[in-house]
């Protein structure tokens, strides 16, 4: 077993962050999104204002979590780095991680 899994399954924290919103024809379960306008739509949240969590996450967030449609997720989650996942840092994973009390990913995160 590898004692270092993915970083990203042990957190989910951006799900629970961000307001993920997407071109309308983008092939992504209809039952999990909902419209914004004639040419957007973006996933459906769970209702609390201060857990914005995507309702395709399941899981337990900071434990162990799993996106429910990770084959048919939409563009802006595929291109959503975590930090040092390719060299770099993302401060929008950073922030992400610390609302809910996780420290930022660093290059040993890595690590195998
Ligand atoms: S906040 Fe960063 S580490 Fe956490 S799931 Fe998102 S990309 Fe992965
Ligand atoms: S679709 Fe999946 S990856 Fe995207 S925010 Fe929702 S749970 Fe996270």
């Amino acid at each position: 077993m590898n004692p270092n899994p993915h970083p990203c399954l042990t957190c989910g924290a951006c799900c629970g962050t961000f307001r993920v919103s997407f071109y309308w024809a983008e092939p992504v379960p209809e039952e999990y999104t909902e419209k914004l306008n004639d040419f957007r739509a973006c996933m459906k949240h769970e209702p609390d204002p201060e857990r914005p969590r995507c309702i395709a996450l399941g899981g337990v967030m900071g434990e162990a979590v799993a996106c429910k449609i990770y084959e048919s997720r939409p563009t802006p989650c595929r291109d959503f780095t975590a930090s040092f996942e390719n060299g770099e840092p993302n401060p929008r994973c950073d922030q992400a991680r610390a609302r809910y009390g996780l420290p930022p990913l660093t290059p040993q995160s890595w690590n195998a």
